[in-house]
């Protein structure tokens, strides 16, 4: 495919969306030395990672994110010095509490699991019990969790394009039962099957509808036993000033090694020459040029079927893409508040929470 215009300039990388991941990408690239060129619909950077002033002026909202979890299981803040960037990471002590309606009290995940264990005893020995003998379990696993986490997806069907090492230690996690039950277990299966309290089910469950999923989905069960260890073994990390200053010392670090970014500059197509990416046009119908490479991103379905076309790619690829099923959709509400807010009951701890949830017991 080629258009009637041709690229007024050329970048070695083109990077398609100015979030954290598009400017971490776009990074690497600089820092191994290209000419790179970061491309943003929105006016500002930063995606899910935003920062703004949305309820009245002063009062900073994180618009989506708030946790930053992994940042210590993440090699990124320290491999591109970030601290000198402006990126500060809060560590609250209170990781997350569960606080229960009508006086029953509160469930706090503290960074001492001690202190963590003390909270849920005061609903059920038996499930403080339970936890230790999972968060050991995760603590045996850390480390193949973390490589997992930090090196790109294995492609089950096709195990030689990974590396044996990779592969050894997947098939070593995988090939052990329950753990792999758990990955398809549901929210609710799972709390069941490890806890007897309705507080102490709804604290580690709470975790799955927080990222969307409901009690009955698959997967939830492995969503709350992994996010649930990663915050009790890092904590619960909070950006100071607003999660949009991780994208912003990212931006600042891509501007040292020469990166450039434009905003309010949305990608309409991917411009392709004998099936190579040569090039994006703007909505604006400017065009840029590309040396080396293009790093979308944009969901999936965008990349393919939007910016690339579906003529282009593989059937069986396209015909995927189209039945991926988007997840349910959650809202939020922004307050700007005279005052820190005020617990009738352990307030002490709660203020100090990085989080707190608030539901009934067993519902
Ligand atoms: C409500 C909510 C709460 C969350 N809470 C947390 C949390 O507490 N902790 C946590 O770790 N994660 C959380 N997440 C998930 C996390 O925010 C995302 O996983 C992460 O921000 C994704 O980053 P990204 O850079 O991959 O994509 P995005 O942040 O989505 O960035 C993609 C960028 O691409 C731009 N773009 C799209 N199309 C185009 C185009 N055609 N041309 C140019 N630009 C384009 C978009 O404007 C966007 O800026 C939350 C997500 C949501 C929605």
């Amino acid at each position: 495919m080629t258009t009637a215009n041709s690229p007024s300039v050329y970048y070695d990388a083109l990077v398609i969306g100015a979030g954290h991941n598009g400017l971490t990408c776009a990074c690497y690239l600089a820092k191994a030395g290209l000419r790179v060129l970061v491309l943003e619909d929105y006016i500002s950077i930063g995606g899910m990672t935003l920062t703004e002033e949305i309820t009245l002026p002063g009062f900073k909202s994180d618009v989506h994110a708030f946790g930053y979890s992994l940042a210590t299981l993440s090699p990124v803040p320290d491999e591109l010095d970030l601290k000198t960037h402006g990126f500060e990471l809060i560590h609250p002590e209170v990781s997350l509490s569960h606080l229960f309606p009508n006086n029953h009290g509160h469930i706090s995940m503290y960074k001492s699991m001690e202190k963590t264990l003390d909270s849920i005893r005061k609903y059920s020995d038996r499930d403080a019990g339970s936890w230790k003998k999972m968060f050991d379990e995760y603590l045996t696993d850390r480390d193949l969790i973390v490589s997992m986490l930090n090196t790109p997806p294995v492609n089950q069907g096709d195990t030689k394009s990974t590396s044996m090492e990779n592969d050894t230690k997947f098939e070593a996690l995988e090939l052990a039962g329950d753990k792999y039950r758990r990955q398809t277990q549901s929210m609710r299966s799972w709390c069941n099957e490890n806890f007897e309290s309705d507080e102490v089910k709804a604290m580690f469950g709470s975790f799955a509808p927080f990222v969307g999923l409901s009690p009955d989905d698959a997967g939830g069960g492995e969503l709350c036993y992994l996010f649930s260890s990663i915050i009790q073994d890092g904590g619960n990390n909070v950006v100071k000033g607003g999660f949009v200053n991780l994208p912003i010392a990212l931006a600042n670090y891509l501007q040292s090694k020469g990166g450039q970014i434009m905003t309010s500059s949305r990608v309409k197509k991917i411009i392709l020459e004998n099936s190579r990416a040569v090039g994006v046009e703007l909505i604006n119908g400017k065009v840029i040029g590309t040396r080396k490479l293009i790093s979308s991103s944009t969901d999936p379905s965008t990349l393919i079927l939007n910016l690339i076309g579906e003529e282009y790619v593989d059937s069986h690829l396209a015909s995927c893409i189209k039945r991926m099923e988007w997840g349910d959709a959650i809202f939020g509400i922004y307050l700007a508040l005279n005052g820190p807010l005020e617990y009738k009951s352990g307030q002490e701890i709660l203020s100090k929470s990085a989080q707190v949830h608030i539901s009934e017991a067993g519902s």
